[in-house]
């Protein structure tokens, strides 16, 4: 796992409050902070495990309090959710733009790659289309073994 320097995290949440201004929305201190603990995790985490994090500078944060902001970062295409896990992660597309991506989840060290590959995209549109299927949401998750797991493990 790679856990972000916290320079580097300053400098993405700096990044999301610009992105969030240009689409006339404000990233308050609340999702600002809920944000920097998904980017400082360098793994997916929970809404519970966000929620312990939260409390220790925000003792009277509830469920409702990190679901709201997640769902606001969500939106805003800041964090994916990784449903198999119930965990969220951070959005490496850097203008936050809408994207169709894939998810590479290790079960050794439970790192998540994000990935968007087009290739992928377009193959899955062509083949719900040949059935006619029209597509509201589709996500991609692929577990395994990332390329450091399985090295360490020959
Ligand atoms: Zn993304
Ligand atoms: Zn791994």
């Amino acid at each position: 796992m790679t856990a972000h320097s916290p320079r580097r995290t300053a400098a993405r949440l700096d990044a999301a409050a610009l992105s969030c201004a240009r689409e006339g929305v404000a990233l308050t201190n609340l999702r600002r902070q809920v944000l920097g603990l998904i980017l400082e995790a360098g793994g997916p985490l929970t809404a519970y495990q966000l929620l312990d994090r939260l409390k220790k500078t925000r003792k009277q944060a509830v469920p409702p309090t990190i679901y709201r902001a997640l769902d606001f970062l969500m939106a805003r295409r800041l964090i994916h959710k990784i449903e198999s896990l119930n965990a969220f992660i951070p959005c490496i597309e850097p203008t936050h733009a809408t994207h169709q991506a894939q998810f590479l989840i290790c079960q050794s060290c439970g790192t998540v790659i994000e990935l968007e590959d087009h290739a992928v995209s377009r193959a899955l549109g062509q083949a719900t289309a040949r059935r006619g299927f029209h597509v509201t949401h589709a996500l991609v998750e692929v577990t395994g073994e990332c390329a450091a797991c399985a090295q360490a493990a020959a």
